[in-house]
């Protein structure tokens, strides 16, 4: 067990009397405004963990992937290479890295996802049941607000957002938390990172807390002012890229929040509302595990299409050759980036369950596998909204219209050129109807697999057909 230096004080307690602790990171790869680490600072030195569970790391796609092992070395310069990573089930490897140090106590950031609460719940049976019954120690959760918390009148989870948001808005969330002066403990065997996995042609931005900072300097100063008009087009940088860095906890939304409260204006007012949808839809989750994966309103979830058909169609989908050029230029944007823009996102998702008819499960996995920011609770939700089974009120209706959409979104045509090549002679907003050219639809784009027009007609049929 590594000795701390006699006298010195840490966080008010003397270290030489002091046990140290493990502070396992997960969702919180940052060294700010980090209440874990200000409570697991508090009681000693501090052993800083990260441990590669084959359960997450095996689902995920090359892009998160490379974006965790490439955060993970962020983290790990920013400890001095102290950073200890064990590979295995955290059932079995945080209870052993406890007992090699005779630690204190284990401390996290809570996990709200469905697997995150029911590892930490054994991981923390495990840990009472080992010699000296080390306390599993939570301090705050990767949201402004924890999941679970809010209730409307009648004490029961918010089922629309607006209501959540009020709610939000009147209890508030903390400060930020000061960054502890932290001892650090040192020679602990650490079996290292895999290899960040070769993504060919795939462009991802810098990973880490410090990029993610700079990052959200850099649109607070630039973009903020003008982010309630030019949040919907995906054409102009207009948003902030900070999901990515948000899902693995490189910056905590308290610190976004905080960084807000002094900006006036529409573009501060709207910011803050994403990131209130991002609390409530890990609060829905929070409150209906079960709705990952399964319809919130089961009455709500229309029959789908399967067969060889259904499969061909989804490829087109997947592979962004629908012959509708803003869903195409999503779709290969998302292979290309592992990034799509929101009103991207919801026009494709609606194409696949509202043009195509297939199921949004289908949506959400490959979403899950491509993007970066792949989150069980924004995208599952997000699925969700689209297909009108999630957290929307009247939505069945709603069946985004894929060229008004782009001409609406990308008025220039200029995000559709970026991603598909085939279209970039066609001038203006005449890209978003490629059969209207004189010359009919350019050479190597794909006509249209489907006709909008008879596929919403065939999508309100099917839910009516369900409300009876
Ligand atoms: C079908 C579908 C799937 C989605 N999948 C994901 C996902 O896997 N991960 C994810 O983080 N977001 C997801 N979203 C939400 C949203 O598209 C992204 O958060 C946003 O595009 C990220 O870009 P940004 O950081 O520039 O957003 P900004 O416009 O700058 O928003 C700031 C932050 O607010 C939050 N936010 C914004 N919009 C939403 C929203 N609708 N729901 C929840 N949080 C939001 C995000 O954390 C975002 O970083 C999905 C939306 C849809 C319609």
């Amino acid at each position: 067990m590594p000795r701390p230096s006699p006298g010195r004080t840490v966080g008010g307690v003397s270290a030489a009397a002091a046990r140290p602790g493990v502070l396992w990171f997960r969702r919180d790869l940052r060294l700010h405004d980090h209440p874990a680490l200000v409570a697991a600072a508090a009681g000693g030195p501090v052993l800083p963990l990260f441990v590669l569970d084959p359960l997450l790391w095996g689902p995920s796609g090359d892009v998160r992937r490379a974006w965790l092992v490439r955060s993970l070395e962020h983290l790990d310069a920013s400890l001095g290479g102290r950073l200890v990573v064990r590979h295995g089930d955290p059932v079995e490897v945080v209870p052993r890295v406890a007992a090699e140090l005779e630690a204190a106590a284990v401390h996290v950031t809570a996990d709200a996802g469905v697997y995150g609460r029911h590892r930490d719940a054994a991981v923390e049976a495990a840990l009472a049941a080992a010699p000296g019954a080390v306390p599993f120690v939570r301090s705050s959760t990767p949201y402004a607000v924890a999941p679970g918390t809010l209730k409307n009148g009648s004490g029961s989870p918010f089922q629309v957002f607006s209501p959540f948001q009020r709610a939000w808005l009147r209890e508030g969330w903390p400060a930020p938390a000061p960054r502890p002066r932290t001892r650090w403990v040192e020679s602990v065997a650490s079996e290292g990172l895999p290899p960040a996995p070769d993504l060919g042609g795939v462009e991802l931005p810098e990973p880490g807390e410090r990029a993610a900072l700079r990052r959200w300097e850099a649109f607070r100063e630039e973009l903020l002012p003008a982010y309630a008009g030019a949040r919907d087009r995906p054409d102009k940088p207009g948003t902030s890229a900070l999901s990515v860095h948000l899902k693995y906890g490189e910056v905590h939304p308290r610190t976004l929040l905080a960084g807000l409260a002094d900006v006036p204006g529409e573009g501060a007012e709207r910011f803050r509302s994403e990131l209130c949808w991002r609390d409530f839809y890990a609060d829905v989750l929070w409150n209906r595990p079960d709705s990952a994966w399964h319809p919130l309103k089961p009455e709500a979830e229309v029959p789908s299409d399967t067969g060889h058909l259904a499969d061909e169609r989804y490829a087109a989908w997947a592979e962004g050759r629908t012959g509708f050029p803003i869903v195409d230029a999503g779709m290969r944007q998302l292979l290309r980036e592992g990034w799509v823009h929101n009103r991207v996102r919801m026009v494709v998702a609606s194409f696949l369950v509202k043009d195509l008819h297939l199921p949004w499960q289908r949506g959400a996995r490959h979403f899950l596998h491509h993007l970066r920011d792949g989150d069980p609770a924004s995208n599952n939700q997000g699925w969700q909204w689209v297909a009108g089974t999630g957290t929307d009120a009247a939505p069945y209706f709603r069946v985004f219209n894929p060229v008004t959409q782009g001409k609406e979104h990308d008025p220039q045509g200029d995000y559709v050129r970026r991603y598909v090549p085939e279209l970039r002679g066609v001038a203006g907003k005449a890209v978003h109807e490629p059969w209207l050219l004189p010359g009919g639809v350019p050479e190597g784009y794909p006509e249209r697999i489907v006709d909008h027009a008879a596929e919403r007609q065939e999508a309100l049929a099917r839910y009516a057909r369900l409300r009876g």
